[in-house]
């Protein structure tokens, strides 16, 4: 279960703070994402530590500590100005909801704390004096790419459906496959998304979305995506090549291309995205270009009319999805970031100017479009006279 040659780099100031926990009597090791990530050669978003002190011992030996998640066993320890999560060995009680256990108690066994984790990869601990504390052959998980639930896959899914969804997404992320045990009993306990916030649905979706191995995942896996997107359940996905290219957001937004707005906005909705997320993607699906090679003149008003953010992903996600040529996106790319004006405040004239023709009122803002639309098309130039004297015959 340990194994002393293998070396992980910690950053200096958790081994710090692991020293000063061993000083004092203790035990304590970096734990979970951290070991995983480290081992397969990623670099660890955050270093959780784990540890026998239990919280208020942990306040007593650190200067800096702020509360966390106390219920839980969690302190932040700031140790030289890094947040370091430190959590007391736990096992935690009966589960009540299907996501959270109705008590934690402390234990003095890292094993016991290992086994609560959801994931053989997921369950391995480590410091520099102990070496890797492995019990549960995460690490042979790790090097032949498994996801294979702590325990038994339908218990730990009934006790926390979240762990449905962070199995997929590792899947997606890591590119790893899923142990048929666990992958079987995600698939029959899927419905126990249900009762899980959709905070957390998103967030575990969106990371989902952005793994190396999505496509793969958002296939094989369409039943369990379907439970909390069931707008999806029958969406055909692009050609790989065309979706491995997308963005985040332009993956999602591909999958709800033939769905429509109001599929998209209930959906968004319901999975309470940003807000930025679902303006941009409602503009984005209204305005999908159906022609399949349109002309310069209609991308130039695709381009007046929306912008060049909204632009560049109408025209992307359309030519992923082969409503129009895949041509079109790269015509877009090109236009955007090509000097022709697209703007009003880009045209040599503006208001002041028309108000001094005696235009007055929503007038103004129809012939300023006019005017940019025929100077972004190349019908006249961006030159003041030229634009008052077309201003003139447009009045
Ligand atoms: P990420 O790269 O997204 O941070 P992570 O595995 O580090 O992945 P965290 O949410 O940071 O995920 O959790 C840290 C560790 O806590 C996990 O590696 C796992 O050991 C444990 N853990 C997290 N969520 C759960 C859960 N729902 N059930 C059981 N163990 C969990
Ligand atoms: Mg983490």
């Amino acid at each position: 279960m340990e194994a002393k040659n293998i070396k992980i780099n910690i950053p200096s100031a958790a081994t710090d703070l692991i020293n000063k926990l061993y000083d004092a009597g203790y035990e304590a090791f970096i734990v979970g994402g951290c070991v995983r990530d480290s081992l397969l050669g990623r670099l660890p978003g955050d270093f959780d530590i784990t540890t026998n002190a239990e919280p208020e011992e942990v306040k007593r030996l650190f200067k800096k500590t702020v509360d966390t998640g106390i219920r839980h066993g969690t302190v932040t320890v700031i140790e030289s100005g890094e947040p370091y999560e430190v959590t007391t060995y736990r096992i935690d009680g009966e589960y009540a909801d299907s996501r959270h256990p109705v008590s934690v108690s402390y234990t003095k066994n890292l094993r016991d704390d290992l086994a609560r984790r959801d994931f053989t990869v997921n369950a391995m601990a480590y410091n520099d004096r102990v070496g890797l504390v492995d019990a549960f052959s995460g690490i042979d998980d790790l090097e032949h790419g498994i996801l294979r639930a702590v325990g038994e896959a339908r218990l730990r899914f009934t006790e926390d459906a979240l762990r449905i969804l962070r199995c997929i997404r590792f899947s997606s992320v890591l590119g790893f496959g899923i142990e048929k045990s666990t992958a079987d009993a995600l698939r029959e306990l899927a419905p126990g998304l249900l009762k899980v916030s959709a905070e957390r649905i998103y967030s575990e979706w969106k990371k989902l979305l952005g793994g190396k191995n999505a496509y793969y995942v958002i296939e094989e896996y369409r039943d369990v995506i379907s439970i909390f997107l069931p707008e999806l359940s029958d969406v055909s996905l692009p050609d790989r090549d065309s979706f491995d290219k997308l963005s985040v957001e332009n993956r999602q937004l591909c999958m709800f291309a033939s769905i429509g707005l109001e599929g998209f906005e209930n959906a968004s909705h319901r999975l309470k995205m940003e807000s930025k997320t679902r303006t941009k993607g409602a503009s984005v699906l209204k305005n999908l270009i159906y022609s399949p090679n349109p002309s310069d003149n209609e991308l130039k008003r695709y381009l007046v009319d929306n912008g060049d953010e909204i632009s560049l992903d109408g025209a992307e996600i359309s030519a992923a999805v082969g409503i129009t040529d895949k041509q079109t996106y790269l015509r877009m790319l090109s236009l955007v970031s090509s000097p022709i004006p697209r703007k009003i405040s880009d045209l040599s004239i503006g208001g002041r100017e028309l108000m001094a023709m005696g235009v007055r009122g929503e007038g103004i803002g129809k012939l300023l479009y006019a005017l940019l639309l025929e100077v972004a098309q190349g019908n006249i130039r961006n030159d003041t006279d030229e634009l008052l004297l077309r201003a003139q015959e447009l009045l």
